[in-house]
Parts: C-alpha cells; sequence; structure tokens
C-alpha cells in the first residue's frame, strides 16, 4: 500500500487525473492502465505501464 499523501502526489503520465491504489499497482480508471507497484515504491515510467484491458 503507497502512502496516501505520496499518493495524491501522483497523477497518470498520460492524462494527469489521479490514481487509484489497487495493492499491487497504482491504477489510472481514465486510461484503463495500471502502474506496478514495487517494494512499495509505484514505478511511474512509460515503459512500466500495463494495460488492464481484459475485459
Ligand atoms: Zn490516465
Amino acid at each position: 500500500m503507497i502512502d496516501k499523501e505520496i499518493l495524491n502526489l501522483m497523477a497518470c503520465l498520460k492524462c494527469k487525473s489521479e490514481l487509484i491504489d489497487e495493492g499491487d499497482y497504482l491504477k489510472c480508471s481514465k486510461c484503463n492502465i495500471g502502474y506496478p507497484i514495487v517494494d512499495d515504491i509505484p514505478h511511474m515510467l512509460e515503459e512500466s505501464i500495463f494495460s488492464l484491458d481484459e475485459k
């Protein structure tokens, strides 16, 4: 889990909207993408982004 204050400082790289902590990744519900969290550190990098379009 990511600290709420840190989470508030972070925004989606693509659309700048706020991210949702999903436990092991941060989600942008607008873009339907996720940013992985590794060792409590969110990987906010273009190359780390994965798609959540499984539906
Ligand atoms: Zn986004």
